[in-house]
């Protein structure tokens, strides 16, 4: 389904500039590129309506939190929440973009981001999708990219077929993840667990959310396309 443009949809992106990046000419390198101060950077990719940035920015003031969502109507909800947030209580540690998972290391410096979140990323049920789901291997080339060598992948979903391929893709790259778990909210990893938006909805819905945690080494067998070939 395509949502209609948002009705000023532009200025309102405008109002929230204070928390939105546009993407940088050189890749950003660090927390001090757009915060001024080091600390750890985090990056949420296909935030939709930005409940998680917001909530994990402010719970964790210590670090320096990046939202990426590639559509501009859903980025203006995410703004305006960001704006709103920081009013009631600035923490001055998220900053939001329009942008596209595929582009990330023209976002960022290799080795820069400690950590990146996927939060119900659309499930591209067709096979012949499966390029585009970000727990496809191409996607882990570029996430590998970013990361720093300790960083760290964390993927959280309802949708089973989506959850089973990612852990296909994993183990097909060499790669072990941390934690599996098919029920999140039953789990002992649920203590902090920062729910996002559609979360929320299957959850109530009484659906259980999986996730799982992963990083990259050097025996795996991650590769970008350029030196492979296409997959
Ligand atoms: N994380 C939110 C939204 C989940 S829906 C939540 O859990 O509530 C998935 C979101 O990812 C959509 O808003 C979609 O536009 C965005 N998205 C999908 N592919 C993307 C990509 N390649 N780059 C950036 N955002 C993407």
């Amino acid at each position: 389904m395509r949502m209609r443009k948002k009705k000023h949809g532009e200025e309102r992106l405008l109002a929230c500039r204070r928390v939105l990046v546009t993407k940088p000419e050189t890749p950003i390198a660090s927390s001090e590129t757009d915060f001024s101060r080091v600390a750890p950077l985090w990056l949420e990719i296909g935030c939709g309506k930005g409940g998680f940035a917001c909530e994990t920015a402010r719970r964790n003031p210590d670090i320096c939190m990046y939202a990426m969502e590639k559509v501009e109507n859903v980025m203006v909800i995410a703004a305006e929440q960001a704006v709103r947030r920081e009013e009631e209580r600035p923490t001055d540690n998220l900053r939001l973009m329009v942008g596209d998972a595929n582009d990330l290391p023209l976002w960022f410096s290799p080795h820069s981001v400690d950590k990146i979140f996927l939060n119900f990323s659309d499930p591209w049920p067709k096979k012949g999708h499966a390029k585009r789901r970000l727990t496809n291997r191409r996607f882990f080339a570029l996430y590998r990219e970013v990361l720093k060598a300790d960083g760290k992948v964390v993927f959280k979903t309802d949708n089973r077929p989506l959850f089973e391929y990612s852990l296909e893709e994993l183990s097909e790259t060499g790669i072990t993840p941390e934690i599996v778990t098919f029920d999140l909210h039953n789990s002992q990893y649920n203590e902090g667990n920062v729910m996002t938006e559609y979360e929320k909805n299957f959850a109530g819905l009484g659906m259980p959310i999986h996730m799982l945690t992963f990083s990259f080494s050097e025996k795996d067998n991650v590769r970008t396309e350029a030196s492979e070939g296409e997959k």
